[in-house]
């Protein structure tokens, strides 16, 4: 039996100094852990750990950081089914989904521990004879990282393993809702040979330990994954410190259908596309922009693929969407939902709570698609994240690709079609940025996970990914045995 009431701070397990903060299953209510609720203090004491333990990381070669990332990913696919088992618990995705999940979260500390010998930097051409220029890439310091709720074990790895093999220390606060799987994976951590310090795992509030974190003089990179408020907060928090911020916040992907769309291949896209996680990815089919000339055909076939879902207990192998997770996100969710349909919105299918509990005591929302939607409905512009689709008819690509560009969000967006001019037009004039042509997401390590607008500045995943967490060295290397000044053109 894990502990879970105790968190990870300077290598100590520690209890948190504001008392303890209990998690509940979404799936029934139950609870399932009371974890420590850190103090401002304790954050503090986090990144002074992370500080004091930054140089000697730092200073091992990339080689030797790499083979504890190897043993963290060995040790995350020896616990696979256990930490699966935990997400399932306390997030509510389908086990199958959670296998998926506990599989992502070991691959990006084997894709990152292999950059051991790839972090190059370049040599230039002085204007001055006996110099040379480098330019090194060296570690940025100590990265505070915020992550949400719908993936609480891949973001610690997709946070952590580029931190790690960068030389940088990190902070990794999960949310609230879902501290589960770090505070496990930071036994792994341990049980991986990980320095004191290097990894420092603290559960507790956004409002107080993440707004500490993120406005601390003492940190040197703030990435975070959330919502969008709380990403303005922590460009503002970061700002006073001058330091550099990724963030990767919400999405609104358009699903565009062309009438010459391999239909079966659209229709099994866009239903697993908006329902997996129930519906809580930020690259979920958010808005269906169909030509009319398939329009019935696609809503009656992805009502009828939607309605064999089966909607239940997470863990039993057959189910296919878990409940919320938690009723505030439900609620969040019906709100918007009623707000199109009082807006005008014609329900083709309609979900909300069922009459009887798939089990008693869980967040359960059963699938709607709203037609009759327009391009200016919140229900089109506001990211729903949940089990809600709206479905609209366009005419032409032209109008597809403009209402798909009307967001505020820039994160994914989707097509489905097989006329290769409007794939490479797509390409070029959708301003997302990631696009999936003929295919469901999710994205891979080696891409790079980055939005435009409201998705946030940043990105994570692959090289571009780490590139964050290194800065850049100047060294201007003389061996003349003369001063170089007076020999470059513009001083002489
Ligand atoms: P959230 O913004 O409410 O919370 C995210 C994290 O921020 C939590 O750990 C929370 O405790 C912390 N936080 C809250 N206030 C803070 C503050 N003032 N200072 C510092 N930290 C603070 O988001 P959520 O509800 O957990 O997640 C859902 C959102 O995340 C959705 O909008 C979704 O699209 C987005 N998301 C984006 C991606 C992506 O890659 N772009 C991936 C997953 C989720």
């Amino acid at each position: 039996m894990t502990d879970f009431s105790r968190m990870w701070i300077g290598g100590e397990w520690v209890a948190g100094e504001s008392g303890t903060h209990p998690v509940r299953n979404p799936t029934d209510g139950a609870l399932i852990a009371e974890v420590p609720e850190a103090g401002v203090a304790q954050a503090r004491a986090a990144i002074a750990a992370a500080r004091a333990a930054q140089p000697a990381w730092g200073a091992m070669s990339p080689l030797e950081r790499g083979v504890i990332m190897h043993r963290i990913a060995a040790l995350i696919t020896e616990h696979a089914e256990p930490l699966a088992r935990l997400i399932v618990r306390e997030q509510g995705k389908t086990i199958s989904e959670a296998r998926g999940e506990a599989g992502g979260a070991a691959g990006f500390f084997t894709y990152y521990a292999e950059f051991a010998r790839r972090i190059q930097g370049e040599i230039l051409p002085s204007d001055a004879p006996g110099e040379q220029i480098w330019i090194q890439r060296v570690p940025v310091g100590v990265v505070a990282a915020i992550i949400p709720w719908n993936y609480p074990a891949a973001l610690v790895s997709r946070k952590v393993a580029p931190a790690m093999i960068a030389g940088d220390t990190i902070v990794l606060k999960p949310h609230e809702d879902t501290p589960l799987s770090a505070l496990y994976m930071a036994r792994l951590f341990e049980e991986a040979g990980v320095p004191a310090g290097v990894i420092n795992i603290i559960t507790g509030a956004g409002v107080s330990v993440g707004a500490a974190l993120t406005s601390d003089p003492g940190i040197d990179l703030v990435t975070m994954t959330g919502s969008v408020p709380t990403g303005r907060r922590i460009m503002a928090a970061a700002a006073a410190n001058l330091v550099p911020v990724s963030l990767e916040l919400g999405g609104k992907a358009p699903f565009i259908v062309m009438e010459d769309a391999n239909l079966d291949l659209a229709v099994a896209s866009a239903v697993t596309s908006r329902f997996m996680n129930c519906g809580q990815v930020c690259i979920c089919n958010e808005r269906m922009l169909v030509h009319e000339a398939i329009y019935d055909e696609f809503v009656r076939r992805f009502i009828e693929a939607t309605n064999a879902l089966s909607i239940g207990d997470p863990m039993l192998e057959s189910t296919d969407i878990g409940p919320k997770v938690s009723a505030v996100e439900l609620e969040k969710v019906e709100r918007i939902t009623e707000a199109a349909i009082a807006e005008g919105a014609v329900p083709l299918l309609r979900g909300g709570r069922p009459d009887k509990a798939p089990v008693e005591g869980g967040n359960w929302l059963m699938p709607t698609v709203l037609g009759d939607v327009t391009p200016q409905m919140g229900i089109m512009q506001d990211e729903i994240f949940g089990p809600v689709v709206p479905v609209m008819r366009v005419a032409s690509f032209d109008e597809a690709l403009e209402i798909a560009n009307d967001s505020r969000y820039g994160l994914s967006a989707y097509l489905f079609t097989n006329d290769f001019a409007r794939i490479m037009r797509a390409v070029q004039d959708v301003r997302f940025g990631e696009i999936y042509v003929n295919r469901v997401g999710p994205e891979s390590v080696q891409g790079f996970h980055t939005g435009y607008r409201n998705s946030g500045p940043g990105g994570d995943d692959g090289v571009h990914g780490l590139d964050a967490y290194l800065r850049k060295k100047t060294v201007y290397a003389n061996y003349s045995g003369k001063s170089p000044v007076g020999l470059m053109p513009w001083n002489a």
